[in-house]
Order: C-alpha cells, then sequence, then structure tokens
C-alpha cells in the first residue's frame, strides 16, 4: 500500500470514527433524557426501561465499533494496515473501501463465519454430551452407594 493509499483508507476510518463518535454523542444524550424523564409516568417506566436496554446496546456497540477505528489506526501507523490478520495476504482495496476497519481478507472471513457456525453446532454437541456424562456418573454414583450399604 502505498502512502497516497494510506492516506486516502486513514481518511476513510476518520470518517467513520466522527461518524461513530457522533451517533455515540446522540445516544448518550438520549439515554440521558430518559433517565432524567424517569419519574415522569409510572406507567412508562417499562417502556423506558425497554428503550434504555436498547440504547445501552446501541451504545455497546459503537462502542465496539470505535475499538475497531482505533485498532485499524494503529495498524495504520505500525505499517499492518490492509494485511489480513489471519493469513497475512493483502485485502483488497474494494473490500477496504466498503469497510475500512477489516482485518481479515475475503476468505478467511468467509472461513471465519463458517468455522462459527460450525462452532455453535459443537458447542450443542458438547453440552449433549455433558449432559449425558452427568447421567452416567450419577448412575454409577448410585451404583457406588448401593454396594456400600450392602
Ligand atoms: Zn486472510
Amino acid at each position: 500500500m502505498n502512502k497516497k493509499e494510506r492516506e486516502y483508507f486513514t481518511r476513510l476510518i476518520l470518517e467513520e470514527r466522527k461518524r461513530k463518535l457522533d451517533t455515540l454523542g446522540r445516544l448518550q444524550g438520549t439515554l440521558d433524557e430518559i433517565n432524567e424523564s424517569r419519574a415522569a409516568e409510572y406507567e412508562e417506566e417499562v417502556t423506558l426501561s425497554d428503550d434504555k436496554e436498547y440504547l445501552s446496546k446501541l451504545i455497546e456497540q459503537d462502542a465496539r465499533g470505535l475499538e475497531e477505528i482505533n485498532h485499524s489506526l494503529e495498524k495504520v501507523l505500525d505499517g499492518t494496515y490492509g494485511k489480513c490478520e489471519h493469513c497475512g495476504e493483502l485485502i483488497s482495496k474494494d473490500r477496504l473501501e466498503a469497510i475500512p476497519t477489516a482485518i481479515l481478507c475475503m476468505n478467511c472471513k468467509r472461513q471465519e463465519e463458517q468455522e462459527s457456525l460450525g462452532g455453535r453446532v459443537r458447542r450443542q454437541e458438547r453440552v449433549q454430551r455433558i449432559k449425558l456424562h452427568g447421567e452416567e456418573d450419577s448412575e454409577r454414583e448410585d451404583l457406588a452407594i448401593g454396594t456400600e450399604e450392602e
């Protein structure tokens, strides 16, 4: 990536950062308003806490996005920006333009998505195995107690 490209993507990242900060400020403002109007109407309490939960989630998401942005800026500084963090290949410029904070190339991203799907299935299987195993254990315990009594 040459200097010009690096500057271009840095600008994209900074624009993204500004957008995120703006949104974050707005969300925080709305949350403050909600907190202040809490006592206003008792009946609305439920809706208010729903809104609050929703806003908190959005704020959390945005804060995570900002972390990614900072991470990308660090990468620009140490010269690793635009390289896939998994395989080290260059991430395509098209992809960076669409997602300036991308840290994985398209191939690795796809792989990761497939693995995380697979991971979910594996987790479910593990939970099932643990359940089965747990039942076996308790049976064995029953037997052990049985023999002790005899
Ligand atoms: Zn890769």
